[in-house]
């Protein structure tokens, strides 16, 4: 299917990030597997090459430009070449716009210039070990005193979780209002208090840093208030559509990749003396996959569309995320037995697809919360 997405110029965006990824992280990607983060230099590479905040005003050193296509290519193309260390995405999809939408002019003086440039790598931690799904139960406690909030508790799951330099991290400052008692603090690296634990070990992404994170008596500064007090739980219902779709976009491109290398495998390999391509199973099993994947393509185009037209609804990017992440993976699961044994050897790549899709159903929020969210706007009760 032909795509309408995108214009010239993002051909030639397209172009350039995939220089990029060919010579400053294809030479690194196993080594960072086996060492289970990435090296910051590709940070500060990517930076100086225009691929973090594109959507940062410029005179912070951002590309200037709110266009979520520059973001899709940067996810696509990093799925497309299985550089599944690179948590770019969730900078640039997931915190760039709590950045660039809360934070008053100060803190964006603070931050802006380093998170464009590379030097300040975010993360944002709002799971915790008791609760994940249920965000109104966190437990992580910040407590006024005098210029600073006094913070407590623990978070897991935190992607970037070691090399992140500033954590937005979502606290009850109220616990007498529940949902509207909690706010946005941002813990910067060097914090007496602050603490990384475990770089969790995974089933897939083994590149990423993922991490337990815990604030004892960490003193937050006032002036890290992100948003307005009280209001966390709303800064959160406002941007988790765009992360949903960005996970969308991965899914879509996972989708296309897998598809490929797939078709590519079943038309080499041969059994009975001919390719497996020529029985009708594997033409059945690629006819509905090759038919699924542009249905998914189709959606995340269109919605993609709609974000930049400010006009994506959190039942949209809801149906985005779950459906497109759930044919992520049948579709890879799929693709796997095509590859007979060697599809569970890790030295192919549908192996090492497959286990990097599987998270693709949880994060972001699982697909049982995101029915819920539809469910609920379809008003039958
Ligand atoms: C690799 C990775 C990276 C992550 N990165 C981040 C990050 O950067 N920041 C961050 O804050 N979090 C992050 N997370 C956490 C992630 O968002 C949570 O794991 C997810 O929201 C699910 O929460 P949970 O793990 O506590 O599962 P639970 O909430 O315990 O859910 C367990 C099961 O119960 C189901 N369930 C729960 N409630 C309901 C319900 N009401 N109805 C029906 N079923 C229900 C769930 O769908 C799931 O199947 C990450 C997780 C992983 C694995």
């Amino acid at each position: 299917m032909e795509r309408t997405l995108f214009e010239p110029e993002h051909d030639l965006f397209r172009e350039s990030f995939r220089k990029f990824l060919d010579q400053h992280v294809a030479p690194n990607h196993a080594k960072w597997e086996e060492q289970g983060i990435v090296d910051r230099e590709v940070w500060l590479e990517a930076g100086k090459q225009g691929f973090l905040g594109m959507a940062m005003p410029e005179e912070y050193g951002g590309g200037g430009v709110k266009d979520f296509r520059y973001n899709a290519i940067v996810a696509e193309e990093s799925v497309r070449g299985q550089y599944s260390g690179l948590g770019f995405a969730l900078h640039n999809d997931v915190i760039a716009p709590y950045l660039s939408e809360l934070a008053n002019e100060e803190q964006k003086q603070r931050w802006l210039p380093g998170f464009c440039s590379g030097e300040i790598i975010t993360a944002i931690a709002m799971t915790e070990p008791g609760t994940g799904s249920d965000l109104q139960g966190i437990k992580t406690r910040a407590v006024r005193d005098g210029d600073d909030w006094v913070l407590n508790g623990s978070k897991t799951f935190i992607t970037n979780g070691i090399n992140s330099d500033i954590v937005i991290v979502v606290a009850q400052t109220d616990p007498e209002k529940g949902a509207m008692g909690f706010s946005l603090l941002v813990v910067e690296r060097g914090m007496p208090g602050f603490e990384r634990g475990r770089n969790l070990d995974k089933l897939g992404l083994k590149a990423q840093d993922t991490a337990e994170l815990s604030f004892t008596d960490v003193r937050v500064p006032a002036a890290n208030l992100l948003g307005q007090e009280g209001q966390g739980f709303i800064h959160l219902m406002q941007n988790l559509p765009q992360e949903r779709l960005s996970i969308a976009v991965m899914a879509a491109a996972a989708m296309e990749a897998c598809l490929d290398m797939t078709i590519q495998y079943v038309r080499d390999r041969k059994a009975f003396g001919k390719p497996i391509g020529t029985f009708q199973n594997t033409r059945f099993v690629l006819a509905e996959l090759a038919t699924k994947t542009t249905a998914v393509r189709v959606l995340v185009d269109r919605f993609i569309e709609d974000l930049n037209r400010g006009k994506l609804s959190v039942e949209d990017a809801a149906m985005a995320k779950w459906w497109s992440t759930e044919e992520q993976v049948e579709l890879i699961d799929r693709c796997l037995q095509l590859h007979g044994g060697y599809g569970y050897m890790k030295e192919y790549p549908i192996a090492k697809a497959y286990m990097d899709a599987r998270v693709q159903t949880i994060y972001g929020g699982t697909t049982e919360i995101m029915k819920e969210i539809i469910g609920r706007s379809l008003k039958l009760s």
